[in-house]
């Protein structure tokens, strides 16, 4: 694993650099395991419209059951693996559990679009789309437009062609794509103009800052005013409070996704959640100034 790797480079006992990674196959083989023994979930957070209130789709977000550590986050344990094959393994438990889940959903009567992330690593693999289309074969039942492929802006960047080439790819399967975590890599406009995908979600660091950063607010005004212009939807990514979901549409940015929504939920707590929601009246209130 590269970070590790280059971590350990700069140690001065090759024992230590050993059990370095001795210690990181042993992770591994736990992740392993422990995708073999399910212990895998995915939570769910709703996305909505803040103007209208309406839940537009949701993000499966992974998190690892583990018998002793208690519920772990992404952020734990996708680095161990996030340059190995096991990322496409994890990666497809992702997206057949999120084609089950929407194929519940759908056979509950709501048809609802899920996102699910894919590592660059998987998304760069010569064997993606055919997983990809394995996987959908799998879940007939399941409309395909309903699954929306995240793909972190930095790793569609890096090799635009070969970007380009999964990205055509799952349109051809019917899927919807969005780019994530927009904002953080080097997107030049003309990358943006030539991958056909439907959403960009701006990353939540400038969301966060917007509010007592003047850059920050001046690059959401601008991701804004790109959006419109290559007619792409727009998700604002970390709306903690009422506040900043009020700038965000004054600003003309309409759906967001964030703690101020709601949080990451268990897919049962999600129709309850639905049942409960209705989006601040002040929101609805809000008008949009208009750029000068
Ligand atoms: P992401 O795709 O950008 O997901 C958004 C992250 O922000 C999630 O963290 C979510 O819980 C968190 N978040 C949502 N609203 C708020 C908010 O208002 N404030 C703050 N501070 N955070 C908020 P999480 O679940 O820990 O996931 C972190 C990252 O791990 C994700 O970032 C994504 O890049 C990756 N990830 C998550 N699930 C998967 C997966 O199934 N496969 C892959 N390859 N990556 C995943
Ligand atoms: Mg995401
Ligand atoms: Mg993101
Ligand atoms: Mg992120």
């Amino acid at each position: 694993q590269a970070k590790l790797a280059g971590k350990n480079r700069f140690h001065f006992f090759d024992l230590e650099r050993d059990i370095g990674l001795r210690g990181h196959h042993v992770e591994m083989q736990r992740i392993r395991f422990a995708l073999a023994q399910s212990e895998f979930v995915l939570h769910y957070q709703p996305r909505v419209q803040m103007r209208s209130g309406a839940v537009v789709g949701v993000e499966a977000l992974i998190r690892w059951q583990h018998p002793e550590r208690g519920l772990l986050a992404p952020g734990v344990f996708l680095p161990l693996i996030e340059n190995d094959p096991l990322i496409c393994e994890l990666g497809c438990w992702v997206i057949d559990a999120a084609l089950q889940q929407i194929g519940h959903w759908q056979r509950a009567g709501l048809h609802l679009p899920v996102g699910v992330n894919v590592a660059p690593y998987h998304l760069q693999h010569p064997n993606f789309l055919a997983q990809l289309a394995a996987l959908l074969a799998q879940h007939p039942e399941v409309d395909p437009a309903l699954l929306e492929i995240e793909i972190v802006e930095t790793s569609a960047l890096t090799d635009l062609d070969s970007a380009l080439a999964v990205v055509k790819g799952c349109q051809k399967l019917g899927l919807r794509l969005a780019l994530d975590d927009f904002g953080t890599g080097y997107s030049s406009l003309t990358y943006l103009k030539r991958l056909p995908v439907q959403t960009l979600k701006i990353d939540q660091s400038f969301v966060r800052d917007m509010l007592c950063d003047p850059d920050d607010l001046a690059i959401l005004e601008g991701v804004i005013g790109l959006a419109k212009v290559f007619r792409r939807d727009l998700v604002a990514e970390g709306v903690e409070t009422h506040e900043h979901g009020r700038l965000l549409l004054q600003l003309g940015c309409e759906s967001a996704q964030g703690y101020g929504i709601a949080r990451p939920m268990p897919a049962a707590d999600f129709p309850p959640w639905l049942q409960r929601w209705s989006a601040p009246a002040f929101w609805q209130n809000t008008t949009t100034l208009e750029p000068q």
